[in-house]
């Protein structure tokens, strides 16, 4: 099993770093977890044609991990020969999302079927969506995943998903304070990939905004990485991966994001820039 970040960064643009999005690789199958800006970019740069992902899991609906989802959903159409759809996995809500998606890409379906006839012989742009709860499970070829609730308030639904093949397992929460349902998805898992900010860093640039409260706000519902790694040392897992850095982790800071993580857990952490990789 390979997971590799394809995007580390933040709903703030950044010119290094692609908005949420993770890939994980196993039994021939490439799952990518949220879709954030730029994913696919980092897809192609990690060696993944769009057709080759066969499942998007959404950990929930925040625009900043399904910017890139209509991307995938289209790049895929255009490129295969044969028309096989996106299959989406996410919490209730995503169909609804999925479908004002499809909407939104209709003059573009028109326009390729219209120039296109063996496109247009493949029918229309699909997606194949299932709406899932906390404690449902799904296969993905020979890949067996959970779903886990996490606690994201007030984004509500979301949720994190616990993917196994051949006897390895990756813990996947997307943005989430600790919580039990985290602490069960993480339970002895090879590898736990969380979304982190730095809680001393953020109050820091709050104090230095006049409109600093919208950034003070970000701190309640996401973990910090402190806690991230305070949940990976509870729950026994065996590799930190941290990701989606708010805000954006300099190349220099690196050590001193680390640091704040082995403080409270003996185990590997990695970090860094996108493509950052950890085979299992
Ligand atoms: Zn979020
Ligand atoms: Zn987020």
């Amino acid at each position: 099993m390979k997971i590799t970040l394809l995007g580390t960064g933040s709903p703030i643009p950044d010119p290094m770093r692609a908005g949420p999005c993770t890939l994980v690789q196993a039994g021939g199958e490439n799952v990518m977890v949220d879709c954030g800006r730029g994913a696919l970019m980092r897809l192609m740069a990690a060696g993944v044609f769009p057709g080759m992902v066969s499942t998007c899991l959404v950990t929930h609906l925040h625009s900043d991990h399904i910017t890139d989802l209509n991307d995938l959903v289209t790049s895929r159409w255009v490129m295969m020969p044969v028309n096989v759809p996106l299959r989406v996995i996410g919490p209730p809500g995503i169909r609804a999302v999925v479908d004002a998606m499809l909407q939104m890409l209709s003059p573009d379906q028109q326009y390729r079927h219209d120039h296109h006839d063996d496109l247009r012989a493949n029918g229309p742009l699909t997606v194949n969506v299932e709406e899932v709860q906390p404690g449902d499970s799904f296969t993905i070829g020979a890949m067996s995943g959970t779903v886990h609730e996490t606690d994201h308030r007030p984004v509500r639904p979301s949720i994190g998903f616990r993917l196994e093949h051949d006897g390895k397992v990756v813990a996947l929460a997307g943005d989430t304070v600790p919580c039990a349902g985290v602490d069960e998805m993480c339970r002895n898992a090879d590898a736990y990939v969380q979304t982190v900010i730095r809680h001393d860093l953020v109050s820091a640039l709050a104090d230095a905004l006049p409109n600093g409260q919208r950034m003070r706000d970000i701190l309640d519902y996401h973990s910090s990485v402190e806690q991230a790694a305070q949940t990976a040392a509870r729950a026994g897992v065996k590799n930190l991966v941290l990701t989606h850095y708010v805000p954006p982790m300099a190349p220099d800071q690196q050590d001193d994001w680390k640091a704040q993580a082995t403080a409270h857990f003996s185990g590997p952490v990695i970090l860094g820039p996108d493509l950052t990789s950890l085979e299992l």
